[in-house]
């Protein structure tokens, strides 16, 4: 889709002003509805349309992304503009400067139409946890659209947008993306620079892509991937243009499906059935479908639940309502307040239930006396699953499985039980642990009270190989 309009705009057919006034058409008509933006940059974003019209005009060269209006997460700063995280702490606050990946996006002359609505500070699996508003799953509004990039996941499957950027801590681009029947790219910890993206869980969090298309997701990694000296841990150099790697070819490849994925009780039938056809497919291109265990995914979940929300409260300990947004201390009835009172009566004040369930968590887990028994036995267990994935990927090349274990479900159906909440993303958080990369396709539907919901399937590839990862899924793509 990003190649097509790409031509489009070369071949003068269309300018990208009048793309991008179709898109905000688009929004006004949907989005009252489906609530997937928080804000818009009407003025920002045709002024860029108009600049890139100009370029083409004049013969000059543009970039495949260049005049194609995005969306993104509001969890990216994008500088002069509001950033929330989707928290009230945040109401107010703007960006003083460009996170690495939207300073890229704008070296292509990215067009962004807006910022997109999320679980408060990425925590959910749903966007019920924002404190502004629940967005709608495209297919059934009456259905949740995943979380937490569930507003970026809406926006791509509504075509409110062309592309969107999400970010991934456990499964957050993944899921919504299977919710809404898009896709959704997890890259390697390490692939995509982090700085500028609010934290959430440092050593897990990802920014990818969400498209309606492989080869989009692949076009748009190409151009935010790469190392940056403002995060340390992106270190793969930008080198390899992802989208001249889809072949479609999978003969011979070892695709390994995980027993633990497909066992009885959390997994619904109709995810399942989906799922096994995709691999019969898959065998029938020439790929070798290999069975494989890996039995300390079991563990996952609650490492997972360990080591996020002790760095979640470290992450949000400079939410103080003294260095960054909200503050009680600005409020006239509280002006004696020494400084805890502030500190203390901000928190309470404007985070969120989730949020402060987090922080109280990894607070607890990471105190004296219980870091040993907790945070020190997840990090343990997370070695533990890494090498499971390493000595796995000796033998296969990919893993296949279900990126959520149900459909998408029911607005306020989990939001009493963060516990079953907590349960959607078991498929997806192993590939955090390990910080692997994984990729969530649309691999069919199944019809529910007379709506077809999506059922997203998850390929996990090996450290640093995209190209394997988003071909076979563009093999996988073509195929259904
Ligand atoms: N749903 C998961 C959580 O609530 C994942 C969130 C994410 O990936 N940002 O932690």
């Amino acid at each position: 889709m990003i190649k097509e309009l790409h031509e489009k705009l070369v071949n003068q057919e269309i300018t990208s002003e009048q793309l991008t006034s179709d898109y905000f058409g688009a929004i006004e008509k949907k989005d009252p509805k489906i609530e997937a933006y928080l804000n818009l940059n009407k003025e920002f974003a045709l002024g860029k349309a108009r600049a890139v019209d100009k370029k083409i005009k004049n013969g000059e060269e543009i970039s495949l992304l260049a005049g194609i209006p995005c969306a993104v997460k509001d969890n990216m700063c994008l500088e002069g503009l509001p950033v929330t995280a989707g928290s009230k702490v945040l109401e107010n606050y703007t960006a003083p400067y460009d996170a690495t990946v939207i300073k890229k996006l704008k070296k292509e002359d990215a067009v962004f139409l807006g910022k997109t609505n999320l679980d408060e500070f990425a925590m959910g699996s749903s966007t019920e946890n924002s404190a502004y508003q629940t967005t709608k799953n495209p297919r059934d509004p009456s259905r949740v659209p995943g979380g937490s990039s569930g507003g970026s996941a809406a926006a791509v499957a509504a075509d409110m947008c062309a592309y969107a950027l999400g970010s991934d801590t456990g499964g957050s681009i993944r899921q919504p993306a299977s919710f809404c029947g898009v896709v959704g790219l997890k890259p390697t910890y390490g692939l995509v620079s982090r700085y500028g993206l609010i934290a959430m869980a440092s050593s897990l969090d990802q920014i990818g892509p969400i498209t309606k298309t492989v080869e989009d997701a692949a076009i748009v990694l190409t151009k935010i991937a790469g190392p940056d000296r403002n995060d340390a841990t992106a270190v793969k150099s930008a080198d390899t243009i992802y989208e001249n790697c889809l072949t479609g070819e999978i003969k011979n490849l070892r695709i390994g499906v995980p027993k633990e994925y497909f066992a009885e009780g959390g997994l619904d039938s109709e995810v399942k059935n989906i799922i096994e056809e995709s691999i019969k497919k898959c065998e029938k291109m020439g790929a070798e479908i290999v069975d494989v265990s890996l039995p300390n995914s079991d563990f996952a979940l609650a490492t997972y639940y360990i080591i996020m929300p002790s760095e979640v409260s470290s992450n949000l300990a400079r939410f103080d309502g003294i260095r960054f947004g909200q503050s009680i201390g600005e409020e006239k009835s509280e002006e004696n307040l020494v400084l805890k009172d502030i500190y203390f009566k901000s928190r309470a004040k404007y985070l969120g239930k989730e949020a402060k369930r987090r922080i109280m968590l990894g607070t607890y887990a990471l105190s004296a006396g219980y870091y040993d028994q907790y945070y020190k036995k997840a990090q343990k267990v997370r070695s533990l699953i890494r090498k499971e994935f390493e000595e796995t990927f000796r033998r296969v090349d990919l893993i296949l499985g279900p990126t959520a274990p149900t459909l998408a479900f029911k607005i306020g159906e989990k939001t009493e039980n963060p516990l079953e909440m907590y349960l959607s993303d078991i498929y997806t958080v192993t590939a955090n642990i390990a910080g692997i990369p994984a990729i969530s396709i649309p691999a069919g539907s199944a019809r529910i009270e007379g709506k077809d919901l999506p059922v997203g399937l998850q390929l996990m590839g090996k450290w640093f190989d995209e190209e394997t990862l988003l071909n076979c899924a563009y093999a996988i793509g073509k195929k259904l």
